[in-house]
This record gives structure tokens, C-alpha cells and sequence, in this order.
């Protein structure tokens, strides 16, 4: 989310209790007292810590990021309990039994049950939990077209492509640079599939971390002195089936994946590089 630009915008975060405990009579004096430079956001007793970083630019702590990612999680799972697993595995193309909802991730088995218990053949972490649960709360049930766009061009995606690219293209690309092997495993290891090369590419590679929202991984190798460059694509439908949060979450959690995958295999990535 990018820094207010003026008082209005420092003003919809306030809490607008017009309380004075910052010293000044409304919180519409106050951030524009913040505005001009008079007071600092952090004068305000009832704004978040993650807002005021926010304001001031800096990176939130880690054990805030951290809470937040976990009530984020609870509040997902609360949905779960309260939601019909049975009627949302119809509507995502998933299949439910004994009380449990299960789909395929990357080929590997996942579930989760009407208390919110996950199950899984593959490591449960946030980049994973998060996106399908979401795709499970909200998900359309939308089919993939087959029209590929960049995360930038789904709803909400322009303002968050700056990071994903850094974080999800980038990190992918240093990891394609380094670790010749990477599409092989990405076939043999995610059930991915080679297709035929898009957009002018040496590599395109299509993986489905979730059924109806697959990724498609286009990689052009360094030549005459250019970089190479890589790009992630996602079905036009995927902002239906996913918002753009998870749908960010799920980039950048399979470029760490890729990253820790060379990693182990004793290649070491330099993203300064790219
Ligand atoms: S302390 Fe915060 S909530 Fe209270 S008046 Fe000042 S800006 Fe508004």
C-alpha cells in the first residue's frame, strides 16, 4: 500500500474519535498538522504500529507481521467452520468427503475439514494455507480460458505488480539463472506441464497451485549480452477466483519455494544479480 499523499488520506486512517489525546481538538487537525510536518503520526495513541510504520515508510517489525499473519489465518479458518464445505467443493470443482474438502495443490493432496483442520502431502505454510483457503471461502468456481495476463492487469494488480515483480519474477528469474534444473523439477516434481513457448520464450512452463487458477512460468535465456528475463502469467479469470492479495502470496511463496529447491541442491542465488 503506498504512503498517503495528503492530509485527507492521513485523515481516513485516523480513528476520527476527535479524542485530543494527541494534543490537537480533531483528528482532521491532527493530520494535517502531520501533514505539515507539526506533529508526528506516532502522536496519535490509537493508531496501529503496522499504520504508523506504514506512514513513516518503514518496514513493520517482524513479530507484528507475524501476528498479523496469524490472526489473518485464525479469521480464515473461523470462516471455514462457519462456511458449507460441501457446497463450496461443488462451486471450486474440489471433492468433499468425510466431512473434508479435498483438492489438488501442485499435484500433491490437500484438505481441510469442517473444524478448519488442514491435512496435506506437502509442507503447510502460509504462502500455501492462505491462498486456498481463500480459494475455498471465496473462489467463483470460474474456469481458466487459457488468456494469459500478467498479475498487473487483474483487478487491483497494477498497484501491487512493483513488489510482485521484485519479490515473485525477480527472485524466480535469479533462481532460472542459476539452477539449471528448475523446469525439470518444476514438471517432475509439481506436476507441472511444458507447453508450447509463449510470448517468443525458451521455457513456458504451466503449474496449477490451486484447480481453476493455474500459473504459467515463460523464461527467455541471456543472449547477444541482453539478461534473460522471466515472467509469471495468470489465467484472465484468476482475480474471480482469488483476490489479489492471495493471489500475490501464492508468487511469492513459489519463488521462496524454488529458491530453497537450488538451495538444497547446493546452488546459491544472488538476487543482486538481476
Ligand atoms: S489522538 Fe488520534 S484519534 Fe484522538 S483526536 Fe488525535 S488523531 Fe484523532
Amino acid at each position: 500500500m503506498p504512503q498517503p499523499k495528503n492530509a485527507m488520506e492521513i485523515f481516513q486512517l485516523l480513528d476520527k474519535s476527535n479524542c485530543q489525546e494527541c494534543g490537537r481538538k480533531t483528528c482532521l487537525a491532527f493530520a494535517g498538522a502531520v501533514y505539515m510536518g507539526q506533529k508526528s503520526i506516532r502522536d496519535c495513541p490509537r493508531l496501529a504500529p503496522e499504520i504508523i510504520a506504514r506512514v513513516l515508510g518503514e518496514a513493520p517489525a517482524p513479530h507484528i507481521v507475524e501476528q498479523n499473519r496469524e490472526d489473518y489465518m485464525q479469521s480464515l479458518i473461523e470462516g471455514i467452520r462457519q462456511s458449507d464445505l460441501a457446497a463450496a467443493a461443488r462451486r471450486i470443482g474440489a471433492r468433499f468427503e468425510d466431512h473434508r474438502l479435498r483438492l489438488k495443490i501442485l499435484g500433491k493432496n490437500f484438505s481441510v475439514d469442517t473444524e478448519g483442520r488442514l491435512a496435506a502431502d506437502i509442507h503447510v505454510n502460509p504462502w500455501v494455507t492462505v491462498p486456498f483457503l481463500h480459494y475455498v471461502l471465496h473462489g467463483k468456481g470460474v474456469p481458466a480460458t487459457g488468456n494469459w495476463v500478467s498479475l498487473r492487469e487483474l483487478a487491483d494488480g497494477k498497484e501491487r505488480y512493483p513488489l510482485f515483480q521484485k519479490r515473485c519474477e525477480a527472485a524466480m528469474q535469479a533462481v532460472a539463472d542459476t539452477y539449471p534444473d528448475l523446469f525439470k523439477d518444476m514438471v517432475r516434481l509439481f506436476n507441472g506441464r511444458r507447453v508450447a513457448r509463449q510470448f517468443e520464450s525458451d521455457i513456458s512452463v504451466v503449474l496449477d497451485p490451486l484447480p481453476q487458477v493455474p500459473i504459467m512460468v515463460c523464461y527467455w535465456r541471456p543472449e547477444d549480452g541482453m539478461a534473460s528475463s522471466l515472467k509469471v502469467f495468470f489465467d484472465a479469470t484468476a482475480d474471480q477466483n482469488l483476490d489479489i492479495g492471495a493471489l500475490f502470496t501464492l508468487g511469492v511463496g513459489l519463488a521462496a519455494m524454488f529458491e530453497k529447491l537450488a538451495l538444497r541442491h547446493g546452488y546459491s542465488v544472488d538476487q543482486t544479480q538481476v
